[in-house]
């Protein structure tokens, strides 16, 4: 792949990092001993004026924010690997085939790690 083409795909995966890295910060908090472990969080919650409905609130927000968690942090994950594939000189190869992976399937996925062969589907 052309220098030039890495750099697009990096500045793409660049951005999502950036973009999901703020939507998890708004559902979880990382571990600061282990940045990549993601715990959810509840919303701001007054201990003093707190009724038993506003407990029950939170916990259901809680609920919700683990779900959104969840799915989050996987991509996350993905794009933070897909970067250091950059790095490593192994971005945008097939990691079935070892062929290297459409751009057009790049462009749809910066972070994908097979070709659309061996896409799997979920
Ligand atoms: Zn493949």
């Amino acid at each position: 792949m052309h220098k030039k083409d890495i750099q697009h795909f990096k500045d793409k995966l660049l951005k999502e990092k950036t973009i999901l890295e703020e939507e998890l910060k708004t559902v979880g908090q990382s571990n600061p001993e282990h940045p990549e472990d993601w715990s959810a969080t509840p919303g701001e919650i007054d201990t003093d004026s707190a009724d038993d409905n506003e407990v029950a609130d939170k916990f259901e927000e809680l609920e919700e924010n683990k779900v959104i968690l969840n799915k989050l942090e996987p991509q996350f994950n993905d794009v933070k690997s897909a970067l250091e594939r950059i790095e490593n000189g192994t971005y945008g190869i097939c990691e079935i085939s070892g062929e290297e992976i459409e751009k057009e399937r790049l462009e749809a996925n910066p972070s994908a790690r097979t070709c659309l062969k061996h896409m799997q589907t979920k």
